[in-house]
């Protein structure tokens, strides 16, 4: 017995078992946020999925695809995407690119935009390479950037002050040209550009991207264009690739997602679209790591994009709808948070919306130097007490830069009416207490 003892005691694992690469990056927002949500809240406006179905003609494709003859539908795939879904994309983006694509060459599937997003850190960015951030960002680029041994370059998005009585908006926020300039140098490899942006809403306009466009040329430097939510565009607003201005397509990786275009997050089906010679390391990167994403969903996906592709511009176009439909729900969130006096920031893109906390402080007070920024203790103790949960902006900025953008959280408004009715419900009762107060 004592024999087996020691040798039980010998098999436990006594060396650092944790790759350098994770050092850093293992603190997540979302685990702590999703499980918090999960615990707590009776109206979920935190993580960014809608909570409505996603449209019939897409789940009718899916069901069709399982139960069709065809089982080959069950099986591996080619890596690099469905030939369906690859050729449909490549006519798509073909058309609002201006140019012929080839789909074996120009367009690869990922699992999902995350994966496309790794698949480009890991296959451009070697040790000590910088990589250009706008902040607030999508929070994952981060690790991604510094998993792949580069270093990531902030640069924030500067509010300014709305005409008076104006609420603001999200193209308040702004480059600073000189300082974005100030970032380049011959160690940049690529600019990570979001937009319409996670979590602000902005879209980008031309100048901006003209001005990142003229900067990425100057320094010969990589765009990872991150357009998730292309069709998710208010107030008759432009999105604008950046991929089509002068000089951008050869140095352009552009990110997309169905989950996000068809409201299907669970499905994971993600693109990446591009010049063979950015998309070819791409795919050098799919094959040794994830090899494909799963067939029913990259065919149901196709026949979601044969659907659009015929109705493109149409108003029973579902990338028509769906904005249409999620400017009324951006409209009715924005009324109800300035009602209560937690001041929105009118998002132009997306389904996400930053509101201003500043007025609800006293609620949930200061605890001085703490190393936990303000935002999130109120985003904490928003989703305990009151039940509703939302996400503190700080998470999408650097460590460095977390203060300064401490009083504002983030909501997500693609949800059913009820949801929202729900959440203004709840934002009603607390500021009817703060006045009996
Ligand atoms: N990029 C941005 C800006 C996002 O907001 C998200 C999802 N929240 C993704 C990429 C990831 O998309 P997917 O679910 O297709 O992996």
């Amino acid at each position: 017995q004592n024999h087996f003892l020691s040798l039980s005691l010998q098999a436990k694992m006594s060396r650092p078992v944790q790759a350098r690469r994770l050092e850093g990056v293992d603190k997540n927002v979302w685990v702590e946020f999703v499980k918090l949500a999960a615990t707590y809240s009776t109206v979920n406006l935190g993580q960014g999925f809608p909570d409505f179905s996603p449209p019939d003609f897409l789940k009718e494709a899916f069901v069709r695809a399982l139960s069709r003859e065809n089982h080959m539908l069950h099986q591996y795939t080619r890596a690099f995407g469905h030939p369906p879904l690859v050729k449909v994309l490549a006519q798509f983006f073909g058309k609002l690119l201006g140019r012929d694509l080839d789909p074996m060459t120009n367009v690869m599937v990922t699992v999902g935009a995350y994966q496309a997003l790794f698949c480009c850190f890991q296959a451009f960015v070697d040790e000590g390479d910088e990589v250009i951030i706008i902040e607030p960002f999508f929070d994952c680029y981060e690790p991604m950037v510094k998993m792949a041994g580069g270093m990531p370059v902030f640069v924030p998005l500067r509010p300014k002050a709305p005409k008076d009585g104006k609420l603001m908006s999200s193209a308040d926020w702004q480059l600073d040209a000189v300082e974005l300039a100030s970032k380049f140098s011959e160690r940049t490899k690529a600019i990570v550009l979001n937009s319409p942006n996670n979590p602000l809403g902005k879209v980008f306009s031309r100048e901006e991207l003209e001005l990142i466009a003229d900067l990425c040329v100057k320094h010969d430097v990589l765009c990872i264009s991150d357009e998730v939510y292309e069709w998710l565009v208010y107030d008759r607003k432009k999105h604008i690739r950046i991929a089509s201005l002068q000089g951008m397509w050869d140095r352009t990786v552009i990110i997309g997602s169905a989950g996000k275009t068809f409201s299907a997050t669970g499905w994971k089906v993600g693109w990446t679209v591009g010049p063979n010679q950015l998309l070819q390391h791409l795919r050098t990167l799919h094959q040794n790591s994830v090899y494909h994403c799963a067939t029913v969903a990259q065919e149901a996906v196709a026949q979601g994009f044969q659907r659009e592709l015929e109705l493109y511009g149409k108003p029973e176009s579902y990338f028509i709808q769906l904005p249409n439909m999620l400017q009324q729900k951006r409209d009715w969130l924005v009324q109800s948070l300035d009602a209560v006096g937690m001041k929105p920031i009118v998002p132009e893109g997306t389904y996400f919306l930053v509101a201003d906390i500043s007025k609800f402080k006293s609620d949930v007070p200061d605890v001085p130097d703490s190393d936990e920024p303000y935002d999130s203790r109120f985003a904490k103790w928003m989703v305990k007490n009151k039940g509703l949960a939302a996400i503190p902006l700080s998470a999408f900025y650097c460590a460095a830069h977390k203060n300064n953008y401490d009083h504002f959280i983030r909501f997500c408004f693609a949800k059913e009416e009820a949801t929202l009715k729900a959440a203004n419900d709840i934002l009603q009762k607390w500021k009817q207490e703060k006045t009996d107060l």
